[in-house]
């Protein structure tokens, strides 16, 4: 399994690309945008003039879209995957999309000879660039064996759920985890700032306590230096938890936190700041409280 084809080169495809090259993998790309494409084949990669055409070059496709319809018209639309791929040919799809969507697709793959599995991931760029992602597979063991050595490339940890659209159930359960953490972190240091302490001090002295976590060691140095360039686009958490809120629904759980943080993050999208990384969630709590949280 030599031949990777990659479709999806923006923020988080195109390091993962870049490092399945340098693992020694030989790499056809294509993305909807022709600059990024330009790159990797600067690095070494082929271009390929379409999904179609990426599919009929390689053994194994990865996609890294934004969410679910981008997925299905890369894969079952005109000049897709599905139009291009052998039977054998094997699809990991790593966009964060609807659990629903995931399976979907699998079937109408399926019936193509072409197994898929669910794989979205989690560390944001900075790991997308270290190769150290941690990803949350969904589908067949056997499918996932076979593949388990090229997703090492990209992540980690590199862990099967279980059955098709488990992966992107893990990824929902983590957007709500780092939305909330991220509404929690900004609530409580807008409180502190306001109330008259250093907010880096707050931050210093309680990181290594029981609210330290990932969240706000990646997220608090951001929010001192007035940093929200994404990252991780508000937009798209928007996206992860509609994706969330619908499947919870589905599912009959209430998730009333998340709805919350979902309200928090539309009106952050009404004040133009949907292109601001999630971190910049603090600027809603920093407007109701007319503060600043800077170092
Ligand atoms: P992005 O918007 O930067 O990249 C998406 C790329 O897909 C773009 O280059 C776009 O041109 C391309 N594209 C869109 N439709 C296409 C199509 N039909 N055919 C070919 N190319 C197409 O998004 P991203 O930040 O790289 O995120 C990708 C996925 O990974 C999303 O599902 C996101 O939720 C998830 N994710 C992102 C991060 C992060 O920190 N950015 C972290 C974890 C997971």
């Amino acid at each position: 399994m030599k031949k990777i084809g990659f479709i999806g080169l923006g923020i988080m495809g195109k390091p993962m690309a870049r490092n399945l090259l340098k693992a020694g993998y030989e790499l056809v790309v294509y993305d909807i945008v022709p600059e990024p494409v330009r790159e990797l084949v600067e690095a070494g990669a082929r271009a390929g003039a379409s999904s179609r055409d990426v599919a009929a070059q390689s053994d194994v496709v990865i996609s890294m879209l934004p969410n679910s319809p981008e997925v299905k018209e890369a894969v079952l639309g005109p000049s897709g995957v599905l139009e291009g791929a052998r039977p054998g040919t094997i699809l990991i799809d790593m966009s964060s999309i609807a659990p629903a969507a995931s399976k979907e697709i699998a079937v109408r793959a399926a019936q193509q000879g072409v197994a898929m599995l669910d794989a979205p991931v989690s560390g944001g760029e900075p790991k997308a660039v270290a190769a150290t992602l941690a990803i949350m597979v969904g589908g067949p063991e056997e499918t996932f064996e076979k593949v388990k050595d090229l997703l090492g490339a990209l992540g980690s940890s590199v862990t099967r759920i279980g059955e098709i659209g488990s992966g992107n159930i893990a990824k929902l359960a983590n957007q709500i985890i780092v939305a909330l953490n991220i509404a929690a972190l900004s609530e409580a240091m807008v409180l502190a700032t306001k109330a008259g302490v250093d907010p880096e001090r707050v931050y210093q002295a309680i990181r290594g306590g029981l609210a330290g976590s990932t969240a706000l060691d990646a997220k608090m140095p951001l929010v001192l230096a007035g940093n929200f360039k994404p990252g991780f686009r508000i937009e798209l958490h928007i996206k992860d938890l509609a994706n969330a809120l619908e499947t919870a629904h589905d599912v009959g759980v209430p998730v009333p936190l998340t709805s919350g943080v979902m309200e928090i993050l539309q009106a952050l999208k009404v004040d133009g700041k949907a292109q601001d990384d999630h971190g910049g969630l603090i600027q809603f709590y920093e407007r109701l409280a007319k503060v600043q949280v800077r170092r």
